[in-house]
């Protein structure tokens, strides 16, 4: 079975497949099944924008295949959490073209003088997904840390260089590839919707 992933991120779609290898699903993205497609996330929550980028792509498909979404975020609880400056608006905020580094430095300088108690910061991913059928299916997984005091690591994507994991004692930037699947809010949720749809013998 085919699944059309609707995503141009690249570092989401390298994650994706890693997670998905061995499952049998062949994972293409929109725009190697010829979609482009980019809505505008005007959803109130996670699953609502994975939903809105889901069946854009799924209404230009022949419905033989699975479509698949995922919306994430960085939840920040002095930042106003799932609803505040980042949470569902992370990719815009300070603008799409603006580099991460400066995302993440003015992050930093925004928690100055927030100490431990007060810096928790989750990742969100919801993940959609539309079956041939037209059936949807949503699932939500997180991944709980804190925001660094600086940032540090060159692996990951995206604000990971400013998410500290107390369990490691590192950034989810600072740790492999691997680590990251395994404990991330993407990892999480493409694993739950793995067995959702296996559960459901698709
Ligand atoms: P989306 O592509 O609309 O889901 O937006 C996701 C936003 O959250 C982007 O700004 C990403 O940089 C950020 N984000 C989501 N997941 C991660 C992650 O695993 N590491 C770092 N940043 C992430």
């Amino acid at each position: 079975m085919k699944i059309i992933f609707a995503t141009g991120n690249k570092s989401k779609l390298r994650e994706i497949r890693e997670i998905m290898a061995g499952t049998g699903y062949e994972i293409i993205t929109a725009e190697e099944a010829g979609i482009i497609s980019e809505p505008e996330e005007t959803g109130s929550n996670f699953e609502e924008n994975a939903l809105i980028k889901a069946r854009a792509v799924f209404n230009e498909t022949d419905r033989s295949a699975i479509v698949m979404a995922d919306d994430s975020g960085l939840c920040i609880d002095h930042l106003g959490g799932e609803q505040g400056e980042l949470g569902i608006h992370s990719a815009r905020f300070m603008g799409h073209d603006t580099s991460y580094d400066i995302k993440n430095a003015e992050i930093l300088k925004r928690m100055e003088d927030v100490p431990d108690e007060g810096r928790g910061a989750r990742f969100v991913c919801a993940v959609a997904v539309i079956l041939p059928s037209g059936s949807e299916i949503t699932v939500r997984e997180s991944m709980t840390g804190r925001v660094a005091y600086e940032a540090s690591g060159n692996n990951g994507f995206g604000y990971d260089p400013i998410f500290y994991l107390p369990e490691f004692g590192k950034t989810s930037a600072d740790i492999s590839p691997e680590a990251k699947n395994l404990i991330s809010h993407r990892g999480k949720a493409l694993r739950h919707m793995r067995a959702v749809l296996s559960e459901a013998g698709v």
